[in-house]
């Protein structure tokens, strides 16, 4: 049994903690910041506000410590609209941070530290069994270990949701997970990462998707940045322009169109209509500041499509 709208996310949960300074301090040296500033993000969570804010009923599947960083996230989820029922708050492990020093010029340095992101485990997935038979779509990223992304790929399978993974950060996907994935959704670089093949153009990128394709994935979407994405079945493959807008930060561009590709699914659009209004939703994503900032509306969304 299918739930109209309804999609899991598994994955990972951060608290960015941004210092703006004159410049990054060498080892041993302090020095004053500018600015300071703490932005929810974490893949799994911006995808998760991002397939909410849009009228998905979402539930986020995640790990925090039991800190000031968890209950700030876990308000943040709340408020829009996230089922935050399969979030488990554990002891001595911090919840995932990531500490950003921004120099004026623009640079930076960043120091990620998983904390209880690491921790999030196969027996958290089967735990949300329940959820996860009620859902349409069930999506997973790699900021977690990569043995609960399977147990994902199993459970999804197991009840015939459409399992999508945003395989990023690139890492090493074995065969089994592969064969598992119904839609998977790697940038240029990550294309390039899991594949071996330098994705630069059309024909490039087709070779990627058909490695992807020939181990069983049954949909590959190569996301093009200011290109739009390609999209890759059997032997069709298309490459969907993207909509010209005034580009502010493309800070979690990629996380929009995950969120908004599960949510066109779950919706009951057929897969490129879901994956060109991902494209739209990406697109509002990029005229914003932020991460979980520059998530659009189904409204939002509806407002550049006419
Ligand atoms: P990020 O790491 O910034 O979250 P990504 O590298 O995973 O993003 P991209 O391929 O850069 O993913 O972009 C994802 C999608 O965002 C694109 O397919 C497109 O829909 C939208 N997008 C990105 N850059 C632009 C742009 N310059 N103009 C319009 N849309 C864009």
């Amino acid at each position: 049994m299918s739930g109209k709208n309804k999609v899991v996310v598994v994955g990972s949960s951060n608290m960015d903690l941004v210092a703006k300074t004159p410049r990054i301090p060498v080892a041993g040296e302090t020095l004053s910041g500018t600015d300071f500033f703490m932005v929810p993000g974490g893949k799994g969570a911006n995808q998760a506000v991002a397939a909410a804010r849009l009228g998905a009923d979402v539930v986020f599947v995640a790990k925090l410590g039991k800190d000031v960083f968890a209950s700030r996230s876990i308000d943040n989820y709340r408020n829009a609209g996230i089922d935050i029922s399969r979030i488990e708050q554990i002891e001595g492990v911090p919840s995932g941070i990531a500490m950003i020093a921004v120099e004026e010029s623009g640079n930076n340095s960043i120091i990620v530290v998983p904390g209880a992101n690491a921790k999030l485990g196969p027996a958290d997935v089967t735990a949300a069994k329940d959820d996860i038979a009620a859902a349409t779509v069930v999506v997973a990223q790699l900021e977690i270990p990569m043995e609960t992304v399977l147990e994902t790929a199993k459970a999804a399978q197991a009840v015939g949701a459409a399992f999508i993974l945003d395989p990023a950060p690139a890492g090493e996907l074995s065969d089994e997970l592969l064969s598992m994935v119904d839609i998977i959704k790697p940038n240029e670089t990550e294309a390039e990462a899991i594949t071996g093949i330098k994705v630069s153009d059309r024909a490039s990128a087709a070779k990627a998707a058909d490695v992807l394709l020939d181990k069983g994935v049954k949909t590959v979407i190569i996301t093009l940045g200011g290109r739009g994405f390609m999209l890759a079945r059997g032997r069709s493959k298309e490459i969907i322009a993207n909509h010209n807008v005034k580009v502010v930060d493309t800070t979690a561009a990629g996380d929009a169109f995950v969120g908004g590709l599960a949510f066109g699914i779950a919706a009951g659009k057929p897969l490129k209509d879901a994956a060109v209004y991902a494209n739209y939703v990406a697109a509002v994503s990029v005229t914003r500041q932020g991460a979980q900032t520059s998530l659009p509306t189904q409204m939002e969304v509806a407002a550049i499509m006419n």
